[in-house]
């Protein structure tokens, strides 16, 4: 098989939030980035939908956010779920001091598109889709390259930075041996499609009884649907049959009884496997990993999203400017660790005590829950909603862009990119 060879200033292994952001941001400082990413395209459906306030205050700072907001989307000012009976509001995101005081719910690939459409307008940029990295360039103890397969043939690239972005089954974090810690998570997700009537109006976000927990996102044409099970549980729910599965989802949602026959088979149910863990190291003498592959995050709080592009904002105020003159110091990448690793170690202690506290009980149930004190007291003195709203809209530690624009090409590309927002995957698979 044919060997290519290229040479860059910094490769990212996958293109995700973290990758994306990260090779946007590099390209407009003027820094020669190859991003690869396994898949043909990014219309995959595991992927979350929610672009955070202090995301969105980002893509303003950039310039971007009112193009970005052109894209179809739902705003959702407030969370809410039904526990038991109970409907109940957990977080305000109205009062944040950002530009948008709410969540935009956009589907990820229409995100990652614009993000790619906007960096393809940088002379640095480049995005090598169907490129699968499973190996290191080795110097002397450092890293000073990567190698990808290609459909036909092989991809050698030889960079002053490697960066794992590639998510929480990270090849790239393996391959450098980077020791992980598995934080653990008592559940799974079941991922499935139920499509959408006209008059289904806005649906609660959640929905919790004795055993189970649904969640509902707007896609448009259909409902993306999230079952929560207790890890592990699959074999045990497909044992009781397809007809008590459909049964449960009636029982969680009335509404959908007309339609739960779309779920013909369990082929239409995808297990998507939950994992927290992080690493205790995230760089070695020329590479970084950021994001999921840095740390995997829990789907609790819908949160992994914003972490990760906050980490590429970090990573890019750091390594921007000495990326331009050549390859960086350990030093440097020990310092994009300290800044993120805060953050990081407190959303994800949140995160497990949500699930060990609330989602594991709940699952183990077999009578009807009721909203503990703690949502009580929100529903009683809706204030208090804002501090969720604070926590899940903006985060710990908010990042803001530090980094230069070199001039972006206008005249070979003319206007800039079309909007494209398509809301339905023409393909999904797993992560
Ligand atoms: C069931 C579930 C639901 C979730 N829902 C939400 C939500 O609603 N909101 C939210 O904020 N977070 C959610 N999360 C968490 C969120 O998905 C992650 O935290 C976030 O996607 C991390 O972004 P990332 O860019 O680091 O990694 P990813 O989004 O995983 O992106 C990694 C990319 O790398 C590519 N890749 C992988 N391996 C290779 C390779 N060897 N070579 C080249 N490319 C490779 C992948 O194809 C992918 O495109 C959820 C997580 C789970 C498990």
């Amino acid at each position: 098989m044919a060997t290519e060879t290229v040479t860059t200033r910094c490769a990212i292994a996958g293109g995700g939030p973290a990758g994306m952001m990260l090779g946007f941001l590099l390209a407009r400082a003027g820094v020669d980035v190859l991003v690869l990413e396994k898949h043909a395209d990014f219309l995959r459906d595991f992927r979350g939908d929610t672009i955070h306030p202090s995301t969105l205050e980002i893509m303003h700072e950039l310039g971007l956010l009112d193009e970005f907001l052109k894209l179809p989307h739902q705003k959702v000012r407030e969370l809410s779920g039904a526990i038991g009976d109970e409907t109940v509001t957990i977080a305000d995101f109205t009062h944040l001091p950002t530009r948008c005081g709410f969540i935009a719910f956009i589907p990820q690939w229409d995100f990652l598109d614009f993000l790619a459409d906007r960096a393809k307008l940088y002379p640095g940029f480049k995005l090598k889709m169907k490129a699968v990295v499973d190996d290191l360039l080795w110097e002397d103890r450092r890293v000073v390259g990567l190698k990808a397969k290609l459909p036909r043939g092989m991809l050698e690239v030889r960079a002053d930075l490697v960066v794992g972005a590639d998510g929480r089954h990270s090849a790239v974090r393996d391959l450098a041996g980077l020791e992980c810690e598995d934080l653990g998570a008592p559940m799974d997700v079941l991922w499935l499609r139920l499509s959408k009537r006209a008059d289904d109006g806005s649906q609660t976000l959640g929905r919790i009884q004795a055993g189970r927990m649904f969640i509902m996102l707007d896609r448009g044409d259909y409902w993306q649907c999230a079952y929560v099970i207790s890890k592990g549980g699959f074999n045990e729910l497909r044992c009781k049959g397809l007809e008590a599965f459909r049964h449960d989802i009636v029982a969680l949602n009335p509404t959908l009884a007309d339609r739960v026959s779309e779920i013909a088979s369990w082929d239409d149910v995808k297990l998507l496997t939950v994992r927290v863990d992080r690493l205790k190291r995230w760089y070695r003498p020329g590479l970084l990993c950021i994001g999921d592959a840095a740390h995997a995050m829990s789907p609790v709080g819908g949160v992994g999203i914003n972490l990760a592009i906050q980490d590429a904002v970090a990573a890019a105020n750091i390594l921007a400017e000495p990326l331009r003159e050549g390859a960086v110091s350990e030093a440097l990448l020990r310092k994009v660790q300290e800044r993120r690793q805060w953050p990081t170690r407190m959303t994800q202690a949140l995160q497990i005590f949500i699930q060990n506290r609330v989602i594991r009980n709940v699952l183990s149930m077999t009578t009807p829950p009721r909203p503990p004190f703690a949502v009580m007291l929100l529903k009683r003195f809706p204030w208090l909603r804002r501090i969720p709203g604070r926590l899940i809209g903006m985060g710990l530690r908010p990042e803001h862009v530090h980094t230069p624009e070199v001039r972006a090409q206008t005249a070979a590309a003319g206007s800039p990119p079309p909007m494209r927002g398509r809301s339905t995957p023409k393909a999904s698979g797993g992560g």
